[in-house]
């Protein structure tokens, strides 16, 4: 086998070997220290029976060491440019699918069915790209797929943000979303100084774990996503006028005043003191009043 692909020198070989130049665009930032993909990998918990999809092998350092534990590998990447150079320095596992794509325009579902037919425990593992890190998210977790959870080196402060408590400074809608669908763990943080070339900003590594079953029993999960997007809207402003402005209308602030007071939720709270819980409990009442 070949040397580890995740090593300033190897990496630094490879890149030059395909003169290959890093889109900032793209968010490529490739990982060169091994105890780090070795974190991620553990903190997914992959054995030989897992199925790992990845978003984004870049020069193949993550997809490498998933290989080496997981049953089967099917890895998403958008940039044709790397396609070669992945052929070559994953040529030694057998074990791996690249596929050329948008991992936002695939439909997941599908590929989940087809290849992993025989595979009962699918993770998605990744170091994503950065400029795209919500919206990948929240497409895994909204699609409802067949996975046991995520693991991602994503920026540090999305990852505060996802994994936040109601009525700290990174609590929103983001927080409410994902916890919704999923735990939400901050592993560890990582340095810069992994990643070549390095990022601006400091990274994470996060766990979701995708819940079974929803925490809380929603009458419409459409309408409880519109209520808590509405109160966030304007973190300043109290529950009652965010609601009032961008959930409904004027004609309607009497309605929600109406429900918050029946509900025992003070109407001058602001949004981010509100758990999942009392978003859900709002959401319901709200909804059968006006919906
Ligand atoms: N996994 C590699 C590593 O850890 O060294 C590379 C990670 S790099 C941060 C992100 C990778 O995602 C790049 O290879 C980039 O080309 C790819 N990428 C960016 N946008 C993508 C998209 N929408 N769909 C699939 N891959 C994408």
């Amino acid at each position: 086998l070949n040397k580890d692909i995740a090593t300033p020198l190897r990496t630094k070989e490879i890149l030059e070997k395909y003169g290959f130049e890093s889109k900032k665009s793209l968010g490529q930032n490739f990982l060169i220290d091994l105890n780090i993909l070795h974190n991620i990998v553990r903190a997914a918990a992959i054995t030989n029976e897992t199925g790992v999809i990845e978003v984004g092998p870049g020069i193949g350092a993550l997809t490498e060491q998933l290989a080496k534990q997981a049953k089967k590998v099917v890895s998403f990447e958008i940039d044709q440019r790397l396609l070669p150079v992945l052929e070559d320095t994953l040529s030694s596992y057998q074990n791996i699918d690249i596929v050329h794509s948008d991992v936002l325009k695939v439909d997941l579902h599908r590929y989940i069915a087809e290849h992993f037919q025989d595979v009962n425990d699918v993770m998605v593992v990744a170091n994503l790209p950065y400029y795209v890190t919500t919206p990948i998210l929240m497409k895994l977790l909204e699609e409802k797929l067949p996975i046991r959870g995520i693991v991602v080196m994503i920026q540090a402060e999305v990852a505060d943000r996802i994994a936040a408590k109601p009525g700290t400074k990174d609590y929103g809608a983001l927080s409410i979303a994902a916890q919704y669908f999923a735990k939400a763990e901050k592993v560890m943080t990582v340095p810069g100084s992994v990643f070549i070339p390095q990022p601006r900003v400091d990274s994470a590594v996060l766990r979701l774990t995708v819940r079974e079953k929803p925490p809380v029993e929603l009458i419409d999960e459409a309408f409880f996503f519109r209520v808590f997007h509405a109160s966030f809207a304007n973190r300043r402003k109290t529950l009652l006028n965010n609601l009032t402005h961008n959930l409904l209308s004027k004609a309607e602030k009497e309605i929600i005043e109406d429900v918050l007071i029946d509900i025992q939720i003070d109407p001058r709270r602001r949004g981010e003191t509100l758990s999942l819980e009392e978003f859900a409990l709002l959401s319901n009442a709200l909804y059968k009043r006006v919906m």
